[in-house]
């Protein structure tokens, strides 16, 4: 028996969720928060407000609770979640971490360490009322016997989230000069391309609510690949209609790089090679100028803001709220585990929230707009119109995020406690109608065994890399 075999409930049945505090829609304006029960009929939201409990429904008592639409992480890297907090690299910058973690560990990563990390991230990411994530898979090499494609599909589906794969990788890659630190997989762009082209027939679904979808996805845009390769991949996502993706503007070295090399700032650069457009997200967009934010601005360009990662790597603070203040789009991400030990969208809220107002005052952002970002906003930006609001009429992607404990005591407005008060818990979490998380439990996952899985790979790596 697996660590996860997904024992769906609800399905025929009618869900109905009882007795709310209230609901953050997730929308802007007058929408914004509505109040009463909600019915879940075929995967979708049916009804809020007065709904009568018929013999047949599938019951949820969500006293005590606040309802969001299932959150969306528009970045990460599933695969970090093995490699947390890495003793030699716990206190570096960025470019000395990609060193330290994902290019000294790749060639370790096998099917078990992979599948037990993605399990880990996507239990991590359910269990915070996540329910969509964006990853951002970048080691696809000869040396592996296993697909990592279908090991992440297969988990998402296990686990009952949506998973939208951005496919990486990199045509060229960086040689250091230490013998036990062997340069990341490269493919050349055909390998990468008719891959891509090979997962887009496999998985991906372009419906307006898809539990599957690919991306193109390059590690970066600038050192990854060169410039007409960058170029190449636009137009081939775009004949494939599928999204783009990739890092950008992480640090002040990535935009000196870009600089000295192609003179002109990062999204002038992207901008250039057919890379922006309402295709297109990237994730950090941290050192911005003035011209940048209106080129993302002006072309529906989406960002993946990640506060955590880029204060535990000490990047910066993206200027989300400035991009989204010239009209622009902005989804929140946790980013991989390796940067960020806590992949939990609450935490990530919580921080978002702060953030912004240690630097601009307390008028910048609110908790509605911190969960807006985190579920609408979200969906948008991956094409998934479907999903991200509470409404009557979209697919039922839900959260019942529990405001009754010692922390919320004492609160005027629950509706703000999943984000104000931080580290909330969730009760209950639908997918599509599903209930995947139920009492605080991911049905169907065997919590201890992933535990004990998760131990006896971080062991095994650990003594490859000489922990
Ligand atoms: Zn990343």
């Amino acid at each position: 028996m697996s660590a996860c075999s997904m024992d769906y409930h609800g399905i025929g049945r009618d869900v109905v969720i009882r007795n709310a505090s209230g609901i953050l829609t997730g929308l802007h304006g007058a929408d914004e928060r509505r109040t009463g029960d909600i019915r879940i009929s075929k995967g979708r939201i049916a009804a809020i407000g007065a709904v009568n409990v018929l013999p047949d429904d599938d019951v949820l008592d969500a006293r005590g609770g606040v309802v969001t639409p299932g959150l969306v992480s528009t970045h990460h890297h599933l695969f970090q979640s093995v490699l947390k907090g890495i003793p030699s690299a716990i206190n570096a910058p960025l470019e000395t971490w990609l060193r330290l973690v994902p290019t000294m560990y790749w060639r370790y990563l096998d099917e078990e360490a992979l599948q037990t990390a993605a399990r880990i991230g996507m239990a991590e990411l359910l269990l915070s009322g996540c329910t969509t994530v964006a990853d951002h898979h970048y080691l696809f090499a000869d040396s592996y016997d296993y697909d990592p494609a279908a090991i992440l599909f297969e988990t998402a589906q296990q686990m009952g989230m949506r998973l939208v794969l951005a496919r990486g990788g990199t045509t060229r890659t960086r040689r250091f000069d230490t013998d036990d630190i062997i340069p990341a997989p490269t493919q050349t762009l055909e390998q990468m391309l008719r891959h891509t082209s090979d997962l887009v027939s496999r998985y991906h679904d372009p419906a307006p609510d898809s539990m599957r979808r690919i991306a193109i996805a390059p590690n970066t845009p600038t050192w990854g690949v060169t410039p007409e390769e960058l170029r190449d991949m636009a137009v081939a996502a775009r004949s494939m209609k599928i999204g783009l993706h990739t890092h950008l503007s992480e640090t002040q070295n990535y935009v000196r790089y870009c600089l000295e090399t192609y003179n002109m700032r990062p999204v002038q650069f992207v901008a250039e090679h057919g890379w922006v457009g309402p295709d297109v997200w990237f994730a950090h967009l941290v050192h911005l100028d003035e011209s940048e934010i209106a080129i993302l601005a002006q072309t529906d360009t989406g960002m993946a803001h990640c506060p955590q990662s880029n204060g535990r790597l000490g990047s910066g603070i993206a200027p989300a709220v400035a991009l989204e203040r010239a009209g622009g789009r902005v989804s929140l991400a946790v980013d991989g585990a390796a940067s960020n030990e806590a992949c939990d969208m609450g935490a990530e809220m919580h921080t978002a929230w702060l953030l912004h107002r240690f630097v601009h005052g307390a008028g910048v952002l609110r908790c509605e707009d911190v969960v807006r970002w985190s579920s609408r906003e979200g969906a948008r930006i991956l094409g998934l119109p479907d999903i991200g609001a509470v409404a009557e009429g979209m697919s039922a992607d839900l959260a019942v995020h529990d405001v009754s404990q010692l922390r919320h005591a004492g609160m005027a407005d629950l509706l703000l406690a999943p984000v104000a008060c931080g580290a909330a818990s969730v009760r209950y979490v639908l997918t599509a109608g599903r209930v995947v998380v139920r009492d605080g439990h991911i049905s169907g996952l065997d919590m201890p065994e992933l535990l004990q899985q998760a131990r006896t790979v971080v062991n095994r790596l650990a003594a490859c890399c000489g922990g």
